[in-house]
């Protein structure tokens, strides 16, 4: 599998631009500085003036709260990896999600919500659209039931490509014809897609969310969201963050600038390993489901084709005739993967699924447990191995069917 040359193309530009921040005598480093703040500043009051003047159009540094010049270096990143306009940073990937809830939905607004979401999302719902009087449907990540769904009041779709854990493929094009057939605004997560495999803003999203704190950072030490946008959609986000205080630390910017100078490098190893890895899964006799869409078997498979340059280090698997008590030995006796939540470091991981809080459309019950394993940049062949042994361990507990 080869990455689309133009994406890699993209994500060199991004960072080389991002290094042009201030010249020194001399010469000028490779990295932009790290500039911490909260005061900032000014030679006279006229000049303060003229700055804060300028800060609602464009990114002038007047204070620690409104971003620093590390930050900004990293929102223009982003926002030319994504396809977008420009970029808000927040401390958390769910602080983005939230911050979009916020800044584009009143009381009283209807959101279709993909079945599919990122588990969060579903909290976000309960605690804070039922509180404020937004309501909320969940919607087949196919989109066939979207014509049954909509209501007079909805004001937007809220997708995630592809879904968590079963990485169902939503097809983004016909979602941005709905949503613009109804005037509705099309927020979709990218963060599986990095804004390097996937696009949903070249595809007619109106914005965009990225969790930086999977592949972007990429070494599991810094937590981070981003938002990007189209130009016409900009306005209503940039506002409400700087109503709500929304920035980042220039260290933690830092940290996911130099992350994503090795992002395209790191995802073709990632993809590597992770396709090792689901074809070997695919051949055991305790796996009854390898979810991966890469994998020719994957029901959307064709759409991951059209819209894809790659895939990254994520797969998930379902056992057949293995039980949770199985699924737990399995996890346990691992050595080369580790137990722990999130994904997108260098390491690799393996997370228990609890799929009945996972989706509200279909049903689970009577299948396998279900794990999703992050395959990180150690030698395939380690991995396949501690997974043998994994798999060796389950043996005695499993179920009869
Ligand atoms: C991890 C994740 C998030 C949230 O990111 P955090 O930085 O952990 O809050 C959002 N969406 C998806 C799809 C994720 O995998």
């Amino acid at each position: 599998m080869t990455f689309d040359t133009k994406a890699r193309q993209r994500a060199k530009t991004s960072i080389v631009k991002s290094a042009a921040v201030q010249n020194y005598p001399g010469g000028r480093p490779v990295l932009p500085p790290v500039v911490r703040a909260s005061t900032v500043l000014f030679d006279s009051v006229e000049q303060m003036e003229i700055a804060r003047s300028k800060r609602d159009v464009s990114k002038v540094f007047t204070y620690g709260a409104k971003g620093n010049p590390t930050a900004f270096c990293l929102e223009d990143a982003i926002s030319e990896l994504d396809g977008g306009y420009r970029t808000r940073l927040f401390p958390t990937g769910l602080a983005a999600i939230a911050m979009v809830f916020t800044a584009y939905l009143s009381p009283g607004d209807h959101i279709l919500i993909a079945d599919c979401v990122y588990q969060p999302v579903r909290r976000l719902v309960k605690n804070f659209c039922q509180k404020f009087g937004i309501r909320a449907t969940y919607f087949e990540p196919s989109g066939s039931d979207l014509d049954d769904k909509i209501e007079k009041g909805t004001r937007a779709i809220y997708a995630e490509y592809p879904g968590s854990i079963l990485y169902e493929l939503c097809d983004m094009v016909e979602l941005a014809s709905f949503a613009k057939r109804h005037a509705l605004l099309l927020i979709a997560d990218n963060t599986w897609g990095s804004g390097l495999q996937y696009s949903p803003l070249r595809l007619g999203a109106d914005v965009s969310i990225i969790a930086a704190t999977k592949y972007l950072g990429g070494h599991a030490d810094v937590m981070m969201g981003a938002v990007t946008t189209t130009e016409e959609a900009w306005a209503p986000l940039f506002t409400m963050c700087d109503t709500f205080g929304m920035a980042v630390s220039a260290d933690d910017a830092y940290l996911v600038l130099r992350g994503m100078r090795s992002l395209s490098a790191r995802l073709a190893a990632h993809e590597h390993g992770a396709l090792q890895v689901a074809r070997w899964l695919c051949t055991q006799s305790d796996v009854a489901h390898v979810f991966c869409p890469a994998l020719p078997a994957h029901p959307q498979h064709s759409l991951w084709l059209r819209d894809c340059s790659g895939t990254n280090g994520l797969v998930s698997f379902e056992f057949r005739n293995v039980d949770e008590e199985g699924s737990r030995r399995f996890l346990n006796a691992l050595r080369v993967f580790g137990i722990g939540a999130s994904w997108g470091g260098f390491e690799s991981l393996a997370t228990p699924c609890y799929m009945q809080d996972e989706r509200t459309l279909s049903e689970w019950s009577g299948r396998g447990p279900v794990i999703r394993l992050h395959i990180g940049l150690e030698d395939p062949d380690d991995l396949i191995e501690d997974l043998r042994i994994g798999f060796a361990s389950c043996q005695g507990v499993r179920t009869a069917r």
